[in-house]
């Protein structure tokens, strides 16, 4: 499963943001920029020992004085709230209640979230309990006294938030391997979808929901369920009609979102296009696993170095996705495509394969003997203490180093070439994170470690 997704709540000039980014850590690089429809809403990655996460902030919430804005950013809270796992509502210490807060309040326990309820503002530690003590009016439970900017109180409501995140195990579920088809219009989806599916073979699910008419297409190989998303959008021609293209990319995006496997298709008589870099990025941005399909093949005159040449611009043009297996069919024809369940299969495997850390220990080992850390130019030299996977789907690997910036980009591509050569990992991306050690975290790690096994 993707990270699970935290929402940050609360009326405007509470301190949601500088909250936001102290519990990302103000140096994060955002991850995700979703294209929502109304206003971007920005994910940041987070972590609290060995749990990574997204934390979302909703801007500002508003209910009463309507202007043309409010509903809009309204909507996007309950969009992130629809995703996330917790909710923080953030209210400000130093006013105390408001009417506002009240309002939110109420709505939130109406949403089936739960709800961590932050009391910023607090810097004085004394103080701080009692101004939090005036929120217990608003019904959410606790107040927890924090300050955003000090970073008082955030371990605290840390540990009462990673409660709420699903377990590892529970993230693990279902034996199903949801594919999302995806590609420009025109390259072949419906085709290949037809071609997959049969006529009767489908089981047509219907997914009730935020995303209204999606109709996933269930099918079966040996055993295996396969969820093909979203195939009502596939099918769906008249979209074109709505004129912008936007529509339909949106709609991708959420099928994206949704699946475990992408079966990027891309068409054979154009080569590798601006938009399919596009999208590919897109995917590969997203953590899912990828197969790339190459369609139209039948209608390609070939002769013997056709398949290189084509091998070869593809790994040029989409070269930030090496890790994809490309496979060449005619959805007309129906040549290989029942060869793509073979790829598919092995990328959801890689997808939510977990490495032992002893095994990550003896890749860094390796790798830093051969080729050790770059050290600057006032001597300093980057060390990484130890690595361990904290989520699959995609696999993601956090490194605690004496501190990430020594790192740069030339080592950090050379530890990722060092995972993917030893551990493979084909068919999905992967994710590294840059930890700088701090010891609250290391101790952590090392103790929740050494419970499990
Ligand atoms: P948002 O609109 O809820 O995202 O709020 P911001 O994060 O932009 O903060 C609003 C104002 O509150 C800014 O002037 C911040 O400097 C201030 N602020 C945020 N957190 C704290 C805090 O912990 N203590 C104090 N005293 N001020 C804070
Ligand atoms: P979609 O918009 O991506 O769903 O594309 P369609 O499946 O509707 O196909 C677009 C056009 O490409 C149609 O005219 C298809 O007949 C044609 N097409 C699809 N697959 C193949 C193929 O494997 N070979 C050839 N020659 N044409 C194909």
């Amino acid at each position: 499963m993707p990270l699970p997704v935290v929402a940050i709540i609360g009326r405007p000039n509470v301190g949601k943001s500088t909250l936001v980014n102290r519990l990302a850590g103000v140096n994060e690089a955002i991850v995700h920029d979703e294209a929502g429809v109304t206003r971007d809403r920005t994910y940041k990655e987070a972590f609290w020992g060995d749990r990574e996460f997204l934390v979302v902030d909703t801007g500002g919430l508003v209910f009463d004085d309507d202007t043309e804005f409010l509903p809009l950013i309204r909507q996007q809270a309950m969009a992130a709230l629809a995703e996330a796992s917790v909710a923080i509502m953030v209210v400000d210490g130093q006013v105390g209640p408001t009417a506002a807060d009240e309002t939110i309040a109420t709505w939130l326990r109406q949403q089936s979230v739960p709800v961590l309820l932050a009391v910023n503002k607090c810097e004085s530690v004394e103080q701080g309990l009692v101004q939090a003590a005036e929120f217990w009016s608003l019904g959410l439970g606790e107040p927890h006294a924090v300050s955003g900017i000090h970073g008082n109180g955030t371990g605290d409501l840390l540990d009462q938030l990673i409660t709420y995140l699903p377990s590892t195990d529970q993230l693990e579920e279902t034996s199903e391997i949801r594919v999302a088809i995806i590609g420009r219009p025109n390259v072949g989806k419906s085709s290949l979808l037809n071609a997959f599916v049969g006529e009767n073979r489908a089981i047509v699910s219907p997914i009730s929901g935020t995303t209204r008419d999606a109709i996933d297409t269930v099918v079966e190989r040996q055993g295996q369920r396969y969820r093909l998303i979203d195939t009502a959008g596939i099918r769906k021609k008249k979209q074109v009609e709505y004129g912008t293209e936007f529509f339909s990319i949106n709609r991708s995006f959420k099928a994206i979102r949704r699946s475990d496997v992408v079966l990027f298709v891309i068409d054979a008589l154009d080569g590798v296009t601006e938009q399919d870099q596009k999208l590919a990025g897109r995917i590969a941005e997203e953590g899912r696993a990828c197969v790339i399909v190459v369609n139209k093949w039948d209608a390609i005159e070939k002769n013997s170095h056709t398949i290189y040449e084509f091998d070869k611009a593809v790994r040029d043009r989409l070269n930030f996705m090496d890790w994809a297996e490309t496979i060449y069919i005619s959805a007309q024809t129906g040549q290989r495509v029942e060869k793509i369940i073979d790829l598919i299969n092995t990328a959801a495997e890689q997808h939510k394969r977990r490495v032992s850390t002893s095994v990550i220990n003896e890749v860094l080992e390796d790798a830093a003997r051969w080729h050790s850390p770059p050290v600057t130019r006032q001597g300093r030299q980057g060390k990484i203490y130890y690595g361990t996977q904290v989520s699959s789907q995609p696999p993601t690997i956090a490194l605690f180093t004496n501190e990430a910036k020594l790192f740069n980009e030339n080592y950090r591509r050379y530890i990722e070439r060092q995972f993917r050569q030893s551990l493979g990992f084909t068919g999905t991306p992967m994710r590294l994170l840059w930890r700088s050690k701090k010891l609250r975290e290391v101790e952590r790690n090392t103790a929740n470690r050494a419970t499990k096994v």
